[in-house]
Parts: C-alpha cells; structure tokens; sequence
C-alpha cells in the first residue's frame, strides 16, 4: 500500500482495535463501535458475578494515532460504492476496510433462548438479576464450552448461596486432556456446582430448561451454548462460509473483495501447518497485530499462527493452563493453582496492553 490511505475500522475488539492503533502509525484511520470503552469480552464473565470491570476508554488506547472513533453501529454496507453507513445518518467513504464485527451468542437455535435467557453479552443484567433476587435461587448456565465453565465457576464463587448448575449437550470442558478436564470438574465440584452432562436442552422456559433427559428449575439461564458471525458479511455480499465467516486468503483479505481485510471471529482462516482456526481472542488479536503492521507497511509476509496454551479461569482462586500443541490439539500437561491462575491473569491483562 503506497502513499496515506482512509482506512476504516468497523469493529473495536481484540482485532478491530489491535489494528486500528498500528495501522493509524501511518494511514487515516476511522474506527467505528458504539461502545466508548473498550468491551473485554474474555472478562465478561467477571461482571455478570459483580466483580470489579477492567475496560479502558477507548480514547485513551488510541491516543496519539492518526486514529478517529466514531461511536456509532454500522447498518449497512456497499461494497461497489466503498461505503459504511452508520445508525448516526453518516456514510464513510474508504480506500481500504478492515471488517471486525466479531460474534455474538447465537440465540435463536433453541426455542425460549431469546425470551426467557441471559447471554454473556448482557453481563450487566446477570449481575442486577442476582443482587435484586429477594432470595437466593437457581441459575443454569447452558453450555460445557470455555464460555459456559468460566461463568458457573464464577458466579459459584460470588454467591455462594444461589445454586448453580452447568448444563451441557456433551461433556463439560470434553476437549482438554483428562487431567485438564478431571481439574474443571473437580474445581466446579468443590465451588458446588451442579453438573448435567449429555443433556441437550430443548426449550428454556420461564422456570427453566427442559432437556432431553427431563426439565429442570431455574430462576435464571444463562446461555452459553454456541457462538455466532456477526451476519452483516454475508448480508453485504462479501464471499462466506455456510456458517458465516468471510472467507479470506493468506493475507486476511476478504477472497470477493480485495480491498476489504476481515479479521478476529468474523473471519475463517486457515493457516499451513496449524488448520483453520478456532474463534476466540486468542486468534482474534493475532490477527489485528499482524493486519495493523501490514497496513503500517511494516510486514508483507502472509499470516502465521500457532497454538501454544489454552487458559480458562475457574472463579478468582484457581485457573487451568492447557498446554496445547500448534494444531491445538491437546497435549497431556495441565497446570493448575498459582501458577495457572496467575499466568491467566496476566495473559488477559496483556491483551490490553497489546491493544495499542
Ligand atoms: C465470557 C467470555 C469469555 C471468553 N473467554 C475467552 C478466552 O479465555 N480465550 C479466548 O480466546 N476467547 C475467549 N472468549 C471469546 C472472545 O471473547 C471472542 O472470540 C473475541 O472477543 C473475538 O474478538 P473480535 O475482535 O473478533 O470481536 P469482538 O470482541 O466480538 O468485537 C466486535 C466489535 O464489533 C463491534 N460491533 C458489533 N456490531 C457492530 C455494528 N453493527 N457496528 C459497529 N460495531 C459493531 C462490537 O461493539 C465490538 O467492538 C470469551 C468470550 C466470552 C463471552
């Protein structure tokens, strides 16, 4: 890329943001997300138990950059015209866009989810649920996935007086090593949780779930069941995958549209050696790292990426370091205690600090 550009930045996560900082060393750069301070999905867990949040301004992370936040949600794209149009009336004209919309909680597969269920994503609302109950009661999280653990650990943890349950269409945290997994169930034992394995929920209900193997109570359902693309790729036009991800080439360029990059969980990428990668921040800023140095002219190599570790926080007191190898499949050493716990705590304060 020669000579400065308008780049625009749909997207402030992990990617969009992580990108935005390095590209804005050289080019123009418009970066549009309605949140004025930085989301920190990985921790969002942490709010819905009412620990304290840890979100810097996004002022602050893109200060000194030829970087400029519009707080606005995009509604709509033209991919012939190059243009971005916001729910504030405006439209963004670019050279180049960067695509990071992320993911949400997918909602509509199970009847009841979006009714009667709390996602991650409305962390806030968990949180008053709890403290405004007149008593303690029941909450279910529905999911055995990274997501689903970490939040029955925690909300275990801060309220010991609510029972909570983990549910799960197969076995919960079924991907680590035994010893991994063995650690998981042992934790969310000793914190008391109630664990159902192979119970596919098929409705969730204003009392509860029902599952395959029976109903169960709950005065609150957390839904943690699977993740979803953001569905404005597909709708725009750009080339995706059936499940939604824009599909690119090696160097995170949409494969319809070469002038538009699309990275984090918005994006399926594949890389020699390693295979398609899973969504999570873990890949997500990677991507943002190397798309804003290659718009800094400072790489022109393609993307690479290799695993090396998956951590999973299991309330304040232990944690679980996975060691993994690059394909990200599971090696047999877990760590577990201080150590896991502090390496978490400081992988996920270095995401912020990587952000700028
Ligand atoms: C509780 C929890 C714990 C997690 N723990 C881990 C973990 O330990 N490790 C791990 O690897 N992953 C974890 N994840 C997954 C991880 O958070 C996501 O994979 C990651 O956030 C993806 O990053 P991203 O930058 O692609 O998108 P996101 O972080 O989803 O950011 C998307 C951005 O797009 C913006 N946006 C959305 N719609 C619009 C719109 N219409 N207009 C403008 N902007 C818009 C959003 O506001 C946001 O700024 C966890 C997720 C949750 C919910």
């Amino acid at each position: 890329m020669t000579g400065q550009q308008h780049i625009v930045v749909i997207g402030a996560g992990y990617a969009g943001l992580s990108a935005a900082t390095r590209a804005g060393r050289r080019h123009r750069v418009t970066l549009v997300a309605p949140e004025t301070r930085f989301r920190h999905r990985v921790r969002q867990h942490e709010q819905a138990a009412g620990r304290p949040e840890h979100r810097p301004d996004i002022a602050r992370v893109i200060r000194g950059r030829q970087v400029t936040h519009v707080p606005a949600r995009v509604t709509e794209l033209d991919l012939t015209a190059r243009k971005v149009f916001l729910d504030n009336g405006e439209a963004l004209s670019y050279d180049t866009l960067v695509y990071a919309l992320g993911s949400r909680t997918d909602r509509q597969g199970v009847p009841g989810v979006a009714e009667h269920a709390l996602t991650a994503e409305r962390a806030a609302e968990i949180r008053r649920r709890i403290a405004e109950a007149p008593t303690p009661g029941t909450v279910a999280v529905v999911g055995g996935g990274a997501t689903g653990i970490e939040l029955a650990a925690e909300l275990a943890e801060a309220h010991p007086a609510w029972q909570v349950r983990i549910v799960a269409a197969g076995q919960v945290g079924g991907w680590f090593s035994a010893k991994g997994r063995a650690h998981v169930l042992r934790v969310l034992g000793r914190l008391g949780v109630q664990v159902h394995e192979h119970s596919p929920v098929t409705a969730v209900t204003a009392h509860g779930l029902r599952t395959d193997t029976g109903t169960l109570d709950a005065d609150l359902v957390a839904w943690a069941a699977s993740m979803e693309p953001h569905p404005l790729a597909a709708t725009a036009g750009l080339a995706v995958t059936p499940d939604g991800r824009a599909r690119v080439d090696e160097y995170l360029r949409s494969v319809s549209h070469p002038e538009v990059y699309v990275i984090g969980d918005a994006a399926e990428v594949t890389v020699p050696g390693t295979g398609t990668l899973r969504m999570g921040c873990a890949t997500a800023q990677p991507m943002g790292l190397y798309l804003g140095k290659r718009l800094a002219g400072r790489t022109s190599a393609p993307f690479a990426f290799r695993y090396g570790l998956q951590c999973l926080s299991l309330g304040r007191r232990e944690a679980l370091v996975q060691l993994i190898h690059r394909d990200d499949s599971m090696r047999p050493t877990a760590v577990r205690g201080t150590l896991a716990r502090l390496t978490k705590a400081a992988i996920v304060n270095g995401v912020v600090l990587a952000l700028r």
